[in-house]
C-alpha cells in the first residue's frame, strides 16, 4: 500500500488545516518478552549454548499448524508532523497492509 509524504489535515495546535508530513513509526516491541522464565530472556542470557542436553532451554520442537501465527499483515502507526507548529500527532491508523510505502 502507498502513502503519501505529506497531507492536508487538522492540527489541533494551530487549529486549522495544514500541511502535515507523514512518518511510519515503529509499532512497539512486543510485551512480556524478557519476563522470568521465557525461552527468549534465556537465549538473551545464553542459556541455550554449550555442549549437553540442554533441557529446558534446549532445541524446541516444530510448532504445529494450529499453533502458527494466523496474522499475514501488520497495522501501520502513523505520525502526523505539522509544517507550521512543527508539533507531532501520533495516531494508530488501523490499516493493514504487507507492506507500507510512501511515495
Ligand atoms: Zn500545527
Amino acid at each position: 500500500m502507498k502513502i503519501p509524504k505529506t497531507t492536508n489535515r487538522y492540527c489541533p495546535y494551530c487549529k486549522k488545516k495544514t500541511e502535515q508530513k507523514i512518518k511510519i513509526v515503529s509499532t512497539g516491541g512486543k510485551r512480556g518478552t524478557l519476563t522470568r522464565g521465557s525461552l527468549s530472556r534465556a537465549k538473551k542470557r545464553g542459556l541455550n549454548r554449550g555442549i549437553g542436553n540442554k533441557g529446558k532451554w534446549g532445541s524446541r520442537p516444530a510448532i504445529s499448524k494450529f499453533k502458527r501465527k494466523t496474522k499475514t499483515t501488520k497495522k501501520t502507526n502513523i505520525m502526523y508532523t505539522c509544517n507550521e507548529c512543527k508539533k507531532s500527532k501520533y495516531q494508530k491508523k488501523g490499516q493493514r497492509a504487507g507492506k507500507v510505502l510512501q511515495e
